[in-house]
């Protein structure tokens, strides 16, 4: 516990490895806490990234996430595949203690730790999952060559998800509980134009079903108020995400929904020397570019910050 380290990064994904690449250029050798099983952030479990500026042909979720982690190491980021299990950021001196069980000093710490999926909320969803429920086409895809799944939610993820599962599936249905897709146009019309997708309008789920694994769904039209059920080989939950905060709550500043506020357009939480970047504060645009712009701000807001102690 005797070294105070200029700045301690929490969190990977875009924002992290960003915040960590801009701090070791500017000579703060910072230390980045990936995460134990979340290191690279949602990305990890993305297919294709078409739209990240630089890439014209695409990139893979995980080979972007790579490369960002290579570039933070060649200038001298340490990193480490651990999780940070309790802060206290009030002090001037922060304290964070890792899973490891060893605690650590910093000057300031950049918070970037993204957010989690969301659930639907059901019992028997969180009981079967693992066993027919899934939050990651890319991780589970591969177990339905030639199933029915269905998958929930309207905007891009969900979308994302039912195309990369006609790689494999017979047949994807994709449930939304409003009638029009929230997803961007070109995502929307690729999953229109797909004949292995078909779309169930005005619907939620109101029961995953199976007793090991589950085998059907339990769905309510929510103009007729009529329930059904349809048999699935698989679900796949794809409804947004939630930021994840629990271990901030008390001290650093939150709104509503559990994002962290800042100061206007800069990275400053309510906490000096306390920043945060990506998911973890944007209600609004949650792109891999928004994200590593907000990483980039959080690293250059820490160094002035430092400058001026
Ligand atoms: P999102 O845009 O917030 O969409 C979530 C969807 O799930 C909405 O359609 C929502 O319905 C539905 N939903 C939310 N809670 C629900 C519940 N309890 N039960 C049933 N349905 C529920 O989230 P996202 O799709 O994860 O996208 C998040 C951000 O990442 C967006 O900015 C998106 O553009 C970006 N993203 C981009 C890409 C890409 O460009 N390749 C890929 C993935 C994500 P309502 O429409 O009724 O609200």
């Amino acid at each position: 516990m005797s070294d105070i380290h200029q700045v301690i990064i929490v969190g990977s994904g875009p924002a992290g490895y960003t915040a960590a690449i801009y701090a070791a250029r500017a000579q703060l050798s910072p230390i980045i806490y990936e995460g134990s099983v979340t290191a690279g952030g949602a990305l990890m479990n993305t297919t294709e990234v078409e739209n990240f500026p630089g890439f014209p042909a695409g990139i893979m979720g995980p080979e972007l996430m790579d490369s960002m982690r290579a570039q933070a190491e060649k200038f001298g980021a340490k990193l480490v595949t651990d999780d940070i299990v309790e802060m206290d950021l009030s002090g001037e001196i922060k304290i964070l203690k890792d899973g490891s069980g060893n605690t650590l000093q910093a000057k300031s710490v950049i918070l970037a730790t993204g957010s989690a999926y969301k659930e639907i909320g059901l019992e028997n969803e969180k009981r079967l999952s693992g066993r027919g429920v899934s939050w990651c086409a890319t991780c589970d895809g591969f177990f339905y060559r030639q199933k029915t799944v269905a998958v929930v939610g309207g905007g891009d993820s969900a979308m994302e998800e039912a195309n990369f599962l006609t790689r494999f599936a017979d047949k994807v249905v994709v449930i939304h509980r409003r009638e029009s897709l929230r997803a961007s146009k070109i995502m929307a019309d690729r999953a229109h134009a797909n004949p292995k997708i078909e779309f169930v309008w005005n619907t939620e789920v109101i029961d995953v079903l199976g007793e090991q694994s589950m085998n059907a769904l339990k769905l309510r039209n929510l103009l007729t108020g009529e329930e059904s059920e349809r048999a699935f080989d698989g679900l796949f939950v794809a409804i947004g995400h939630s930021p994840r905060s629990e271990l901030l709550g008390g001290q650093v500043e939150l709104d509503a929904e559990g994002y962290v506020k800042v100061d206007g357009r800069s990275t400053r939480t309510n906490l000096k020397g306390v920043f945060a970047c990506g998911d973890l504060v944007d209600h609004t645009y949650r792109q891999a570019i928004t994200a590593a712009g907000t990483g980039c701000e959080a690293a250059l807001d820490a160094e002035r910050f430092l400058a001026g102690h």
